[in-house]
């Protein structure tokens, strides 16, 4: 069996729990993949909003 994640053949019997990946890191990987894709913006978000925050501080100091 072919892992999909690093294209690593590998015996489905030895990682039953990961399947269809090769390892748990790979299963990891493609999870990580499925969420950035679907939501985008979190971490753009999340930078965004430190920026808006020091402009805020920076207005009320003058
Ligand atoms: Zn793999």
């Amino acid at each position: 069996m072919k892992c999909p994640i690093c294209g690593r053949e590998f015996e489905p019997e030895s990682a039953e729990s990961s399947l269809p990946f090769c390892s748990d890191r790979c299963k990891t990987i493609d999870l990580g993949r499925w969420l950035d894709e679907k939501y985008p913006f979190l971490s753009d978000k999340d930078e965004e909003d430190e920026e808006i925050a020091e402009g805020w501080v920076t207005d009320e100091d003058h």
